[in-house]
C-alpha cells in the first residue's frame, strides 16, 4: 500500500478529521480557559470583597466598643458609679463585652461585672491587684488601646479593650477595661463567625503576629501561620487576593483584608476544587454539543472528498490498469466522466490526448506510415460485424528478395516506402491502405464489388511497373482480389480467398491481378 501511495480520499478524510478535531479541541480549550479564568477571578474578587467587608465591619464594631468605653470612662470620672451601674451598663450593651472592670491607678480592681465570673481561675476580684504585663502597659500608657488576643488563665482567648479614666483636673484615676472572649457569644464573634456560604468557603482571622484567632476548625486556633506569604502580606498592612496553597497543602482562592485598628487580617477563602465541577460540566457539554456537528461535518467531508477524489481515483486506476495490462487503448473511450475540478479536467484531457497518440502509434506502421496489420485486423472485423460490403486487394512485391540482395536492406526499405506512397496516390480518401506484412500490402475498398476493385488494383500495378523506384528501375507487384460474402463469419475467410488469388497471380507469372474464382 505504501509503495502505491496513500489514497487521496484517505488523505482528505484524514485532513477533515484532523481539522474538525483540532477545531473542537481548540474551542474547548479556549472556553475551558475562559471559564477557568472567569471563575478564578470571580472567586478571588468575591473573597476579597467579603474579607474587606468583614474587616470594615470589625473596624466599625471595635470603634463603637471603644467609643462606648470612652463614654463609660467619662461617666465614671464625673459621678458616683457602683456595681449595679456597671452591671446595667454591661447588660445594656450586651454583646459588646464578656466582662467589664475598673481599676485604680495602681491596677487594683475596683468594680467587676459580672461580679462573679464562672470558673474564675485567675482569682481576680474587687480589691486584687492585676499584675499582668498587659495591665502594666495599660496603666503606663494612659491611652486607649486594644490588646492582641491572649490566652487567659480561664482558657479563653481574650481581647482586652482598655480606656483611661481622668478626673476633671486631669488626674489619672485608673482604667475601665472590657474583655471580649473570642470563643464566647458576642458581637465580634457573630460578625466574624457567622457566614452563610453556599459552597465550601470559609473565613478565618489572624492577629498581627500571624496567629490564628478565629477559624471554623477550632483545632487550628492559636496556630501560627506567620510564615505564609499571604499572612506576611497582611502583616505588612496589605489587602488583596491570591490563589494560594495553605500550610496543609489545600489550594484556595483567598481574599484578605487588614483590620486597621487591631492589625488583624481577615481571610475569606474558597477551595479551588469548587471550579472543578463547572469545568467538568463544560467539557461534557462541549463533547455532547459538538458530537452531532462532528458527525455531520465528517459525513459531509467524506461525501465532498469522495466527489473530489473519485475522478482522480478513476484516472489513476485507469492508468494503472493500462500500464499493467498494456491494455488496448480503445478503452480510453470508456473513460467518460464528469469532472468539475480544473486539475482533474486538465489531467483527463491530457491523458485522453496522450492515449490518442499511443493509439495512433499502435495502429501505424513505423516504416511506411500506413496503417498496420493490427489496424487491418480491427477494421476488417468491424466491417464484418457491421456487414458492410467491401473488396480486399492483397499485393506482394515480385522478387523482392533480389532487391534486398542487390541493393541492400536500406534501399529495400525505401522501395517499401515508395510503394506505400504510390498506393496512397491511386486510392481515394475512403479506401483503406495497409502494410499487411513484410513486403505485402492490402487495400480495403468499402461498398465496391470485385470489378471496381480490379480496376483500382490494375491502376496501381501499372503505375508501379511504369514508375522508376529507388533502385533506379521500376519493380513489379502481384495482386489478388476477393470480396466479402454475407456468409463470411471471420476475416480469415476473405483474406484466405484474396491470398489464394494472389498466389494465382504469382503462379501465372507475376505482375498481374487475379480475382478469386471458387
Ligand atoms: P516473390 O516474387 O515470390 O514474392 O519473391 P520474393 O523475393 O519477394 O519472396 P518473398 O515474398 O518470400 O520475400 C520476402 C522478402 O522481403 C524477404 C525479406 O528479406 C524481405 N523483407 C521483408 N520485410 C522487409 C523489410 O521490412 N525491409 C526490407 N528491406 N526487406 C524486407
Ligand atoms: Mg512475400
Ligand atoms: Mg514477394
Amino acid at each position: 500500500m505504501l509503495k502505491k501511495g496513500i489514497k487521496l480520499n484517505f488523505a482528505i478524510s484524514l485532513l477533515v478529521v484532523f481539522t474538525v478535531f483540532s477545531t473542537t479541541l481548540i474551542n474547548w480549550y479556549l472556553s475551558y480557559q475562559d471559564l477557568k479564568n472567569t471563575l478564578t477571578e470571580n472567586h478571588l474578587e468575591n473573597n476579597y470583597r467579603y474579607a474587606k467587608k468583614v474587616s470594615l465591619n470589625t473596624n466599625v464594631l471595635l470603634d463603637d466598643i471603644q467609643h462606648n468605653l470612652s463614654t463609660l470612662a467619662e461617666i465614671i470620672s464625673h459621678q458616683e458609679f457602683n456595681q449595679i451601674d456597671l452591671d446595667n451598663w454591661r447588660t445594656g450593651n450586651s454583646g459588646y463585652y464578656n466582662s467589664l472592670f475598673t481599676t485604680d491607678a495602681n491596677g487594683v480592681v475596683q468594680l467587676m461585672s459580672p461580679q462573679v465570673i464562672p470558673n474564675n481561675k485567675s482569682g481576680v476580684q474587687p480589691g486584687t491587684k492585676i499584675k499582668s504585663k498587659l495591665m502594666e502597659q495599660a496603666l503606663k500608657n494612659k491611652k486607649p488601646f486594644i490588646s492582641n488576643p491572649y490566652l487567659a488563665n480561664t482558657g479563653n482567648l481574650i481581647v482586652l479593650i482598655s480606656y483611661p479614666i481622668f478626673d476633671d483636673e486631669g488626674v489619672y484615676k485608673g482604667v475601665i477595661d472590657g474583655t471580649i472572649y473570642l470563643e464566647s457569644n458576642n458581637s465580634l464573634k457573630r460578625l466574624i463567625n457567622h457566614h452563610e456560604f453556599l459552597d465550601d468557603s470559609s473565613v478565618f482571622v489572624v492577629d498581627r503576629s500571624g496567629t490564628i484567632i478565629y477559624h471554623p476548625d477550632p483545632s487550628r486556633i492559636n496556630e501560627s501561620i506567620a510564615d505564609h506569604p499571604l499572612v506576611q502580606n497582611i502583616m505588612k498592612g496589605k489587602s488583596g487576593s491570591a490563589q494560594i496553597i495553605n500550610n496543609r497543602g489545600t489550594e484556595y482562592f483567598s481574599g484578605y483584608a487588614f483590620v486597621e485598628n487591631t492589625g488583624w487580617g481577615i481571610i475569606a477563602q474558597t477551595p479551588t476544587s469548587v471550579i472543578d465541577e463547572p469545568l467538568r460540566i463544560l467539557t461534557q457539554k462541549t463533547i455532547l454539543q459538538s458530537l452531532p456537528h462532528l458527525i455531520v461535518v465528517l459525513v459531509f467531508g467524506w461525501i465532498i472528498s469522495s466527489h473530489i477524489t473519485s475522478p482522480i481515483n478513476k484516472l489513476a486506476r485507469f492508468s494503472e490498469e493500462a500500464i499493467l495490462s498494456n491494455k488496448d487503448t480503445k478503452s480510453i473511450r470508456l473513460l467518460e466522466m464528469r469532472a468539475y475540478i480544473y486539475e482533474v479536467r486538465q489531467l483527463l484531457k491530457h491523458i485522453q490526448a496522450h492515449f490518442q497518440v499511443l493509439t495512433n502509434q499502435a495502429n501505424q506502421d513505423g516504416l511506411t506510415g500506413l496503417a498496420n496489420r493490427r489496424a487491418f485486423d480491427q477494421d476488417i472485423q468491424k466491417l464484418i460485424d457491421q456487414q458492410v460490403p467491401f473488396s480486399l486487394i492483397l499485393a506482394d512485391i515480385d522478387h523482392f528478395k533480389e532487391v534486398n540482395d542487390v541493393h541492400g536492406h536500406l534501399v529495400g526499405d525505401d522501395v517499401l516506402r515508395f510503394l506505400a506512397s504510390l498506393m496512397l496516390d491511386v486510392t481515394r480518401g475512403e479506401d483503406l491502405c495497409y502494410r499487411y506484412g513484410g513486403e505485402e500490402f492490402a487495400i480495403i475498398i468499402k461498398e465496391k464489388n470485385e470489378e471496381e476493385a480490379f480496376a483500382l488494383a490494375e491502376r496501381l500495378r501499372i503505375n508501379v511497373s511504369e514508375t522508376p523506384c529507388p533502385i533506379g528501375t521500376a519493380i513489379h507487384i502481384s495482386l489478388g482480389i476477393a470480396s466479402y460474402h454475407k456468409k463470411d463469419q471471420l476475416p480469415e475467410m476473405v483474406i484466405k480467398r484474396a491470398d489464394s488469388a494472389l498466389y494465382q497471380s504469382k503462379h501465372n507469372g507475376r505482375n498481374r491481378t487475379t480475382i478469386y474464382q471458387s
